[in-house]
């Protein structure tokens, strides 16, 4: 099964994708979490990537449809992906259909997490991310059992530098012009699931969870 996670900077991509990865048995693809991680290795493509990643603003389409098409010819992605962050725009939509078609895969349900903007600005000023493994906390909804240290694997807890109001405003704009045109896109598909984003943390796990489950029943 092959499953895109959408919602605005903020609505709870990562932190639902911890748990329906385990759930639905399928790899974890965040083109945010492979753009940071070039990054910190500091490779051409952290290098391009950087300079839009601090604004706010998307990485051109092609470098990074190539650079998740990449990652999901990897074997352990045969069983299944879930989407995080990817795609962004239609054309990354599109060139993402057309690859999974030419290899007789398709993606199956994509799952829109609506959050209401107050909320999301104030979950990503408070929001701190494992440096090892990614796994998002906050302050307030999701701390860590220990101050600074990711409860998975130990690793030391950082506040993103794009997660700043001034960026957090430019990423939202650039949501709902690039990206929300993508709900439309699956929606017209068949594919497309809502799921109220505004509750807590398990609750949105567990209406995902069922509406899945009752999909693809
Ligand atoms: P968020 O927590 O806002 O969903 P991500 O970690 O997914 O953030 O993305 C962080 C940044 O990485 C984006 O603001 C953008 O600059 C870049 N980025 C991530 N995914 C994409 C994509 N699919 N297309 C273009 N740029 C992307
Ligand atoms: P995204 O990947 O969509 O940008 P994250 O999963 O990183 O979003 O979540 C953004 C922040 O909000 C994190 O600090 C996370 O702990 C917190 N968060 C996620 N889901 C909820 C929720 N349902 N209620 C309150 N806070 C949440
Ligand atoms: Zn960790």
């Amino acid at each position: 099964m092959n499953v895109v996670l959408l919602g605005a900077p903020g609505a709870g991509k990562g932190t639902q994708a911890a748990v329906l990865t385990k759930e639905l048995g399928v790899v974890h693809v965040a083109s945010g979490d492979l753009f940071r991680k070039a990054l910190s290795e500091n490779t051409e493509l952290g290098l391009l990537a950087k300079s839009y990643m601090e604004k706010g603003d998307l990485v051109p389409d092609e470098v990074t449809i190539e650079m998740v098409l990449e990652r999901i010819r990897k074997p352990d992605c045969d069983s299944g992906v879930l989407f995080d962050g990817f795609p962004r725009t239609l054309s990354q939509a599109k060139a993402l259909d057309e690859k999974l078609a030419s290899e007789s895969r398709q993606i199956d349900k994509a799952v829109y997490i609506e959050v209401p903007e107050e909320a999301l600005i104030k979950r990503l000023s408070g929001r701190w991310i494992c440096r090892e493994c990614q796994t998002p906390y906050h302050a307030e909804s999701s701390p860590p059992k220990v101050t600074g240290r990711c409860d998975v694997c130990g690793g030391e807890l950082y506040q993103r530098a794009d997660d700043t109001e001034e960026t957090v405003r430019e990423r939202l704009k650039v949501f709902f012009s690039q990206t929300l045109p993508i709900v439309e896109y699956y929606e017209t598909q068949g594919k497309l699931l809502r799921v109220d984003g505004n509750q807590d943390i398990n609750e949105v796990s567990a209406a995902i969870t069922r509406l899945l489950r009752t999909e693809s029943a």
